[in-house]
């Protein structure tokens, strides 16, 4: 007997990789919410239907390049976006964290560290409400687990909205041992959560150390079996921490959620650095 030759499937046409047009956004509101993270309520008819974002999911941010009074995108063409304007209008493009959203009144709120250098961080030192971008996304890859019982997390200062997303979401049977990394005294903010937590505010060592504290903090941690390791702070120092813990430690990788959220030295670090290379 002959085997029947599997089917083949009909000859398909790619179809472009089509991202979702970005949508603009008007500044409703903007606060200290500690001397270098600036907290940036954003809200415009566009952000119907924005979806609900996972916890530590990411968002493009469009700014107007430095120097522009206001922002231009991309028309949507029928084969994506089509830029018609001088190069040097296009928008500044940085990943972000989407902090809250509230749909009944299509309200986002974004939260800006200002690092001193960057077109982002200075967008973010003068921005005013009134002011335009887009946003797009939600992205990212993160499943959140809620039958996780504990949790070790470490972060810099531009990964503090991520941690608030994630600790908004633990459920009160989940305990959380959480070391945030900052400049100084003053960054320290409430992180509030249901769960047990406990939290630990490193001071950078000297300006440039970043993510020193928290490679000290994950060789003296105490992992028990079934501890679930979130991780995001600057490139470098998140490969430390990770090859610590799985090479050192023999944690499996399947327990570690690794994210480099800014490379020192690099502008515009990609928002898909896992570090499992
Ligand atoms: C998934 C994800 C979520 C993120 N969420 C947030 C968020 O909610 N809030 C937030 O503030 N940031 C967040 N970031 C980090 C943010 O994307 C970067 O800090 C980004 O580089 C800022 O853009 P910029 O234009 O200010 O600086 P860039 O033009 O990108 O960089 C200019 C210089 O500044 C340095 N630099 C960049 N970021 C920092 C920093 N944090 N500290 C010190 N030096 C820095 C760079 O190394 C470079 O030398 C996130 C990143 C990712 C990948």
């Amino acid at each position: 007997m002959t085997d029947t030759p599997a089917q083949e499937a009909p000859p398909t046409t790619p179809s472009p990789r089509r991202r979702k047009p970005p949508r603009r956004v008007t500044v409703t509101a903007v606060s200290k919410i500690a001397p270098r993270l600036i907290s940036v309520e954003v809200t415009g008819e566009e952000l119907d239907g924005f979806a609900e974002a996972a916890p530590t999911a990411h968002l493009k941010v469009m700014l107007p390049p430095p120097g522009a009074d206001r922002l231009l995108l991309p028309e949507q063409g029928p084969e994506g976006p089509v830029w018609s304007h001088d190069e040097s209008l296009r928008p500044v493009m940085r990943t972000y964290t989407p902090r809250r959203y509230d749909p009944a009144t299509k309200t986002l709120e974004i939260q800006f560290v200002l690092h001193g250098v960057g077109p982002a961080s200075a967008w973010a030192e003068r921005v005013a409400v009134g002011d335009e971008i887009a946003v797009a996304g939600p992205g990212g890859r993160f499943a959140f687990d809620p039958a996780v019982e504990r949790w070790w997390l470490a972060a810099d200062e531009s990964a503090l909205p991520a941690v608030g997303t994630l600790l908004d979401v633990l459920p009160e049977t989940a305990s959380a041992e959480v070391h945030i990394e900052v400049e100084g005294p003053d960054d320290e903010i409430e992180l509030p959560s249901a769960a047990k937590t406990t939290v630990t505010w490193h001071h950078r060592r000297s300006a440039t150390a970043f993510g020193a504290e928290l490679a000290d903090a994950a060789r003296s941690a105490d992992i028990a079996d079934g501890t679930r390791i979130w991780v995001a702070c600057e490139a470098a120092a998140m490969r430390g921490i990770r090859r610590y813990f799985t090479r050192e430690r023999g944690l499996p990788a399947s327990s570690l959620v690794t994210r480099g959220y800014w490379r020192a030295g690099e502008a515009n670090h990609p928002d898909h650095d896992y570090g499992e290379d």
